[in-house]
């Protein structure tokens, strides 16, 4: 995902706006392989204020992760605020170098900033929804979709012992 900015520095005070999409390649997070089920859709307002570009509008796509609770896919929507200095690389001053992003030959290429902020933005753990169920301990039963015989059949041991030593009628 590239932006020419050529027009843009030639004309201080002037700003410009973009649209761009892109298909972004999946990506390891936390053990998972994030996919992309759409294209990253990134609009723009860049403004130049003499000495370095302003940016700053939204990261909008979607992912498929995995439920950390039940396991199952899921669809996580994001839509993001971005706000972003680009400055070519020689006109950064030691700040910018280490913090803005920096661009050669006019062409500002995003791909690597666009990943870091929807990887910033992403959570500890992701749950299909808030009150997944999860799956049982014992048999794997995803227990959003029904109950399993487990908690029936799983008595406390200390109780088993005792309904042993009872004798039956
Ligand atoms: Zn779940
Ligand atoms: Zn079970």
């Amino acid at each position: 995902m590239k932006v020419n900015v050529a027009q843009l520095l030639r004309a201080e005070g002037a700003s410009a706006h973009y649209d761009l999409q892109e298909e972004f390649p999946p990506f390891q997070f936390d053990g998972d392989d994030l996919v992309f089920e759409s294209p990253v859709h990134v609009t723009l307002k860049v403004s130049n204020s003499g000495k370095e570009l302003l940016a700053s509008g939204r990261i909008q796509t979607q992912l498929r992760a995995h439920c950390s609770r039940c396991l199952e896919e899921m669809s996580y929507p994001l839509d993001l605020e971005y706000e972003d200095e680009w400055v070519s690389t020689e006109k950064a001053t030691e700040d910018q170098l280490e913090n803005a992003l920096l661009f050669d030959k006019e062409q500002v290429e995003l791909d690597e900033r666009i990943l870091e902020q929807i990887v910033l933005s992403l959570p500890m753990k992701f749950t299909c929804k808030p009150d997944c169920k999860g799956l049982c301990s014992h048999c794997g039963t995803n227990l959003n979709l029904g109950e399993c015989s487990c908690s029936e059949d799983d008595i406390d041991p200390r109780l088993a012992a005792l309904a042993k030593w009872h004798p039956a009628e």
